[in-house]
């Protein structure tokens, strides 16, 4: 029987946020495991934000297979918005009751692709027992009716989930999640939870998500996070040590993976993206954070390439993406460049330049792929933010959601397990792998970038 695994996840932690911690010393347990694994960086999908990162993660899927295409989209099925919580703003102007079902329910149970298999479906198929902190991506087998009303349909998860004090499958005597977010409080729940799981050793792969760095993040920036945020991740793995009787006992028993599901970057200025299309009609534009979907509804008068022109200039906008006969079209200050995967690489015409970001062929192509997808899709320019729905944005401090390295690259670090993960999708196979469990087929047909 391999080792039992814990992957931690913390949202929004940099390469450079975990090198410094482990260089410095001022995270003893980020540097333990540091010191005994393996460490390097990964790419994350694009839109680089949470609930694609974490449905990528989760699934091993791009957004092409896993249909979640950004944190604010347009429903072409029931012709509306959803939105997963980018801002409270959002919410409301989304209308709060139904963003919330669909933040904490639909995205898993009705918006995540039929194609796609959670890495805890997968593995309770096989017979193991999964265990899901706080992760938003958790579809699984077993039903769990809800402990607030704030929700009132069951969701379905792995054997063992916990999800906010919404849902649970054990008591734990954790406290609420949400009772100080800005202090930690979300983090201390994963903990107290993570530190029950670990003293009846209640699983054989647990996926341990930490929050709260990505908030800090946001509110003042990558380079503040790494000295405010950092001490609260570590002390929440910290628990899990404890919990296993000290750090060496908890790696005799477990083996690690510990990576982030995307970075963030300053933001100092702040754009609407809806003002580069004002007075089309039938343009419907989801901007978040520092991505933006635009979409062309029936009867829109204008088409995709129409639109992409429209931001030529937009200091905001860095690069457009869309798709025209079979190709996909990358454009950039006017000048483009088209791609399509060609034999294991790609056949690509114009001007390289245009798309010199990480992985950026099939990260593209991915979100492309997405039936939920916009008909073009934006990613904003270093230094600024698209506001979202609600007028929201983070200036001053810090985002993500782009295709530039500083919002897409991630810290990875494993231990005790024969895997070197070169990107947020090759997680959920190399974990299967771990187990001697088969990844789903779609995991195998990754397109390599030439
Ligand atoms: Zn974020």
């Amino acid at each position: 029987m391999p080792k039992k695994l814990v992957q931690i996840v913390v949202d929004g932690m940099t390469p450079s946020a975990l090198e410094h911690a482990v260089a410095s010393g001022r995270a003893p347990a980020l540097s333990f495991l540091a010191a005994n694994g393996a460490y390097g960086q990964a790419v994350s999908v694009f839109p680089s934000l949470t609930p694609v990162c974490l449905s990528s993660i989760a699934t091993g899927a791009g957004p092409d297979v896993h249909e979640i295409p950004s944190l604010v989209w347009w429903h072409r099925g029931e012709q509306r918005i959803v939105e997963y919580g980018s801002s409270f703003a959002a919410l409301r102007a989304a209308g709060m009751t139904q963003a919330i079902t669909d933040t904490i329910l639909n995205m898993n149970q009705r918006h995540l692709g039929a194609r796609a298999v959670t890495v805890f479906e997968a593995l309770e198929d096989a017979g193991l027992t999964t265990a899901a902190v706080n992760i938003t991506c958790y579809r699984g087998r077993h039903r769990y009716p809800p402990k607030v009303p704030l929700v009132r349909r069951a969701a379905y998860g792995p054997s063992r989930f916990f999800y906010y004090s919404l849902f649970e499958s054990d008591r734990t005597g954790a406290k609420l999640a949400v009772r100080n977010r800005s202090g930690g409080s979300v983090d201390v729940y994963a903990a107290e939870v993570g530190r029950w799981l670990v003293t009846r050793d209640g699983f054989d792969f647990l996926v341990y998500y930490l929050s709260d760095y990505d908030y800090v993040s946001h509110a003042h920036g990558p380079a503040r996070a790494a000295e405010v945020a950092l001490a609260r991740t570590d002390a929440a793995v910290e628990a899990l040590f404890d919990a296993a009787g000290g750090p060496d006992e908890f790696l005799d028993r477990y083996a690690v993976i510990l990576h982030s599901d995307h970075g963030q970057t300053e933001v100092r200025q702040v754009a609407r993206l809806e003002d580069s299309f004002a007075g089309l009609d039938g343009v419907f534009v989801a901007p978040s954070n520092r991505a933006g979907q635009v979409y062309l509804l029936p009867g829109a008068r204008t088409d995709v390439a129409a639109l992409a022109r429209r931001v030529d200039g937009v200091p905001a906008v860095e690069v457009t993406l869309r798709l025209e006969d079979g190709d996909a079209v990358a454009r950039r200050a006017g000048e483009e460049l088209r791609f399509r995967p060609d034999g294991g690489g790609w056949a690509t015409s114009g001007d390289a330049s245009v798309l010199d970001h990480p992985d950026a062929f099939n990260r593209a192509w991915s979100a492309l792929a997405n039936p939920n997808a916009g008909e073009l899709l934006v990613s904003a320019r270093e230094g600024w933010e698209l506001a979202d729905l609600g007028g929201s944005h983070h200036a001053g401090g810090g985002s993500h959601g782009s295709l530039v390295a500083g919002d897409s690259l991630v810290p990875m670090l494993t231990v005790g397990i024969d895997a070197a993960p070169e990107r947020i999708t090759d997680v959920m196979p190399s974990v299967l792998a771990h187990f001697g469990v088969e990844p789903p087929p779609y995991a195998r047909q990754l397109q390599h970038v030439g």
